[in-house]
């Protein structure tokens, strides 16, 4: 099963208010449209995503990474099967959902995708709770049998060739993919779905979607420590930037004694070991290696996760060198290579009070503190 995912954006989106269509509003920091695609991109089991936007929309769009653009039709169900047709062939499946459910939680998705293994399509959807009525001019003119009626979701999932064959043969609009899929004759099986999977439509609903996205949000911390002991020379390397000094810092890389302690903070926060495990010291290849690289690894295998640095804070622990003079460009430098706003990079110091090693200048320790947040 190789599974396509096509999301469908190209809507005006005019009950929701504001000056843009709601898709490209800011909810929690981002655009709706950014959050629903991580939804998909940060998944593995998802090979490709098309995202089908209205024309004018494409500078929004352009921010958004890891999905291919491509321009809707008239209605929904052209815009739909714009999508389809620009997936790849060697997709077997696909996912087809609404831009407006940024928040759909994985559960809903993985249950489409494990009924997808024995059926030709599959949807979320809840059972009806409460009361139903008709009702004319103000009164109620009558109640209706709830207990067979559900309210649909998506992501609905399909055979990938059969649903776009459906959609070929289907004229005239429809409310969603599963009825163009009965249309065509192809069975629909129900799975779970869930109220936190909501539909932005109406101004309140951005409100209840933020609290939402903010109760999912997934919080870690993590904490390293670095002690290298000096050696003869004539600089030492903290934080990525060179500080002259009369001894230098003795380790199997460049010693970058602060940039270590960041590195396993991070590794330490995604509970996946630390420097040594990653980069053992018994290889060779990584002597003399600049500390970055380390760095670099721990960053990106956070953002692989899904995860982004909320912030770092390291206390360098020494006598001498003086760290003062040179922090703000540590700061800058840790920054940088983090790929991080330098309002989120804390780099301090402070003597141990000429107690222990580093009183006696033996050698300087760091200690850090990262935070990583994944919504
Ligand atoms: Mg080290």
């Amino acid at each position: 099963m190789r599974v396509g995912a096509v999301i469908v954006a190209a809507g005006r989106g005019k009950r929701a208010g504001g000056d843009v269509p709601k898709q490209w509003q800011f909810l929690a920091g981002k655009r709706v449209a950014n959050w629903t695609c991580a939804r998909f991109t940060e998944r593995h089991d998802i090979a490709e995503i098309v995202l089908v936007i209205h024309p004018d929309d494409r500078a929004f769009a352009s921010e958004i990474k890891d999905v291919r653009i491509v321009h809707g039709g008239e209605t929904r169900d052209q815009s739909v099967l714009k999508g389809l047709e620009a997936l790849n062939g060697e997709n077997t499946h696909v996912l087809i959902h609404d831009v407006a459910r940024c928040s759909v939680p994985s559960h809903v998705i993985d249950s489409v995708l494990s009924a997808l293994r024995h059926a030709k399509g599959a949807a979320p959807a809840l059972p009806v709770t409460d009361a139903l009525w008709t009702g004319q001019a103000g009164l109620v003119s009558g109640t209706q049998d709830r207990s067979a009626l559900f309210r649909a979701q998506t992501p609905q999932g399909f055979a990938l060739s059969e649903i776009i064959a459906a959609h070929r043969a289907h004229t005239g609009g429809a409310a969603d993919d599963v009825e163009v899929a009965r249309a065509a004759g192809l069975d629909v099986v129900i799975t779970e779905g869930d109220e936190a999977n909501l539909k932005i439509t109406t101004p309140s609903d951005f409100a209840r979607a933020e609290a939402l996205l903010e109760q999912s949000m997934d919080i870690r911390v993590g904490n390293g420590f670095d002690v290298h002991a000096f050696e003869e020379g004539d600089h030492v390397i903290l934080c990525g930037v060179r500080v002259a000094h009369d001894k230098s810092l003795k380790g199997h890389s460049d010693a970058d004694v602060g940039m270590h302690a960041v590195t396993d903070a991070i590794y330490g926060a995604l509970a996946d070991g630390d420097i040594g495990q990653h980069f053992p010291p018994s290889d060779p290849q990584w002597k003399g290696a600049a500390s970055e690289i380390f760095l670099r690894h721990a960053v990106n295998l956070a953002q692989e996760r899904g995860f982004s640095i909320s912030n770092v804070d390291c206390t360098l622990i020494c006598e001498q060198p003086k760290i003062g003079p040179h922090a703000a460009s540590m700061k800058n430098e840790m920054s940088r290579l983090m790929n991080l706003d330098a309002s989120r990079v804390s780099i301090k110091a402070t003597t141990s009070e000429r107690l222990g090693f580093t009183g006696r200048e033996e050698g300087i320790a760091a200690l850090a503190t990262a935070t990583l947040v994944k919504l």
